[in-house]
């Protein structure tokens, strides 16, 4: 059997949607899994919508989740010089022909047509015509076979047929001389060898035409696998409309890669029931004729619970890494403060994304300057005042120890002033994180260390006192 060459041939107009990235992934699981080869091609023949911009984006997105390509990055804008090479064999072969019509000419041929209730198609006009010359401004089309059908074996669809009389005679040469999309593709793909096309199913039409040019070429044909698309919850296909569809738009709201990825996968493909899956277990189970014939939907919940389930998971000295970014978006810096590490320990049983661990992170770093006052309210203020005077002579008199420790006093100061844990633990949380969203009362306490804990008990004493 032949090696197994795949490709993602993203257009650089725009970021990496979440839906390209699912299909780059698909591709670059199954060249894993196989131990084939994975390319990355940029598909830039739009010179009007193709910017550097959107390259550099869809790179940065591929890099972040961890997609190492084997070959490329290819630009077709390289290939120019190719493509004309073969367009003119073609030409030459008279499988393909010069048309010589003019817009008016076909655009009245296509009102006619509708007018009519024909389907709009080429007419053929040139296909036979000869004499013409050079000088007058042509395209080149393809000389599409005109009976029978064009059809393929779908690894994820089943077999697709086309009648051929449904296909026109495709134009793979503007009048100004740039090949165009299905051509250059067609190109591309042979020359890089490709074994297998996956992509996104918005392509099925596509693909009769290019295999009619493989053909024609003399090309083995690849086979082809045509993902559903991804829709949102209103089963309309996914756009912005729908919330983020950006890779790194995920990234900045501090979802971490393997999340991502993990969701992606599940987006369309299923290994029984299972729903976590390391890098390993995906590149180990992935193929592609287990990816479903529907569509799926987006679905940001599950994918907030994949998060959650990896920073949970996570190496705690990499997610602080992680985490940085997202402080210093707070204007937070973590210098002088308590060990970030220690912080991401007490925040990542509960964290969903960085983004909300970063917010809950900052009161170790910038000690309240306000407090919830509807919380305090619960509480008698001599109640608040005593509470932090017991808790003030408890944390001075003994050294910290471990979490264990630190509840033990807590539970020593209940015990000796007759209070429930409530009235102490909820109190000192509010003093030493301004709410009461902030983790265990011993891990704070021992976050923060002793000294830290102490003034910040002293400074909400004196918000009690200038009550
Ligand atoms: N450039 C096309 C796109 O971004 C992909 C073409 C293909 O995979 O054949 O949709």
């Amino acid at each position: 059997m032949s090696e197994l060459r795949v490709r993602f041939a993203p257009s650089p107009t725009g970021y990496l949607h979440v839906g390209g990235a699912r299909t780059a992934l698909f591709n670059w699981l199954l060249a894993k899994n196989r131990g084939g080869t994975f390319i990355l091609r940029i598909e830039d023949t739009d010179v009007e919508r193709s910017t550097k911009e959107s390259v550099e984006a869809i790179l940065e997105g591929m890099k972040w989740l961890g997609m190492d390509w084997d070959e490329g990055p290819f630009y077709q804008s390289d290939s120019f010089p190719l493509y004309k090479e073969y367009v003119q064999k073609l030409l030459d072969a008279g499988k393909a022909y010069k048309c010589y019509c003019t817009t008016d000419e076909l655009d009245a041929k296509r009102a006619l047509a509708m007018e009519e209730g024909r389907k709009p198609k080429y007419d053929g006009t040139c296909r036979e015509r000869s004499g013409q010359c050079d000088e007058q401004p042509y395209v080149v089309r393809f000389r599409a076979p005109q009976g029978g059908v064009t059809a393929f074996d779908d690894l994820i669809k089943g077999t697709i047929t086309f009648p051929n009389e449904e296909l026109d005679d495709l134009i793979i040469q503007r009048t100004d001389g740039t090949p165009t999309y299905n051509f250059c593709v067609v190109i591309d793909d042979a020359s890089m060898r490709i074994t297998i096309v996956i992509r996104g199913d918005d392509h099925v039409n596509n693909t009769p035409r290019q295999i009619q040019l493989y053909e024609a070429l003399g090309f083995p044909v690849p086979q082809f696998a045509h993902v559903p698309m991804i829709l949102g919850a209103d089963k309309a296909r996914l756009s912005k409309r729908h919330g983020a569809t950006s890779v790194i738009a995920y990234r900045d709201m501090g979802f971490l890669p393997e999340a991502l990825n993990n969701y992606l996968v599940r987006l369309g493909w299923s290994n029984g029931d299972d729903e976590i899956f390391s890098r390993e277990e995906m590149i180990s189970k992935f193929d592609i004729s287990n990816v479903g014939r529907s569509p799926s939907v987006f679905n940001t919940e599950k994918l907030l619970w994949l998060n959650a389930h990896y920073i949970k998971n996570g190496d705690t000295q990499r997610l602080a890494g992680l985490l940085l970014p997202h402080l210093s978006r707070r204007g937070v810096t973590t210098l002088g403060g308590p060990d970030l590490m220690a912080v991401v320990k007490t925040l990542q049983e509960r964290a969903q994304t960085l983004e909300e661990m970063a917010e809950r992170a900052v009161f170790y770093y910038n000690a309240p300057v306000s407090y919830d006052e509807a919380a305090l309210a619960k509480f008698d203020k001599e109640l608040l005042q005593a509470v932090c005077t017991a808790v003030t002579e408890k944390l001075s008199s003994a050294p910290l120890g471990d979490i264990a420790a630190i509840d033990a006093l807590f539970k020593e100061v209940c015990a000796e002033n007759g209070w429930k844990m409530g009235q102490v633990g909820q109190p000192t949380r509010i003093a030493l994180s301004g709410g009461t969203q902030a983790p265990g009362i011993g891990e704070i306490v021992l976050t923060l260390g002793v000294e830290e804990t102490l003034r910040r008990i002293q400074k909400m004493k004196e918000h009690l006192a200038a009550k």
